[in-house]
């Protein structure tokens, strides 16, 4: 049934995280599936409008990427999942469009979300996780 789950996570957010571990587990355990994990980095419009994105931003962006895959190496391990069911990604630019791109081409068959900080309980759904249900061609999840 799935074959290949997204799961994005905001590594600046562990609450979230521990809010989709058993929803991600039940539905990897079903049929095996490869389970790819993503984190997006929010892109320095500032700098790249100033042209400086190839002297200055891009070294910078390089370290902080590697500081966010091992971010979320380590969070992914809370999910005791087979280690070569297991990918993980570091992108940088914009959250809902990053997730949305990464699922067409994992081709997922599901995306797994939470639904938005557990202190912001003015709205049901986060900018991100929105955007992500109104426009994905899979099925989504939102753990809320
Ligand atoms: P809020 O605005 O309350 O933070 P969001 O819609 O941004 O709500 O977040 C809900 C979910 O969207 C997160 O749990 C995560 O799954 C996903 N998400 C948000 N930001 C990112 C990010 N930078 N990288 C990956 N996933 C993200």
């Amino acid at each position: 049934m799935f074959h290949s789950i997204l799961v994005p996570l905001d590594i600046s957010e562990s609450r979230l995280t521990h809010q989709v571990i058993p929803y991600v587990q039940a539905n990897a355990a079903i049929d095996n599936a490869s389970v790819h994990f993503l984190t997006v980095i929010p892109s320095l419009p500032y700098y790249s409008s100033l042209g400086l994105a190839y002297s200055i931003e891009t070294p910078k962006l390089a370290e902080i990427q590697q500081h966010a895959l091992a971010k979320l190496d380590e969070l992914v391990k809370q999910f005791n999942l087979p280690a070569d069911k297991v990918h993980t990604h570091a992108i940088s630019g914009s959250p809902k469009d990053q997730i949305l791109k990464l699922a067409d081409s994992i081709r997922a068959d599901l995306i797994i979300i939470a639904s938005h900080r557990p202190d912001i309980s003015t709205y049901l759904l986060g900018s991100n996780a929105a955007v992500v249900v109104r426009h994905a061609t899979c099925p989504v999840l939102v753990v809320r």
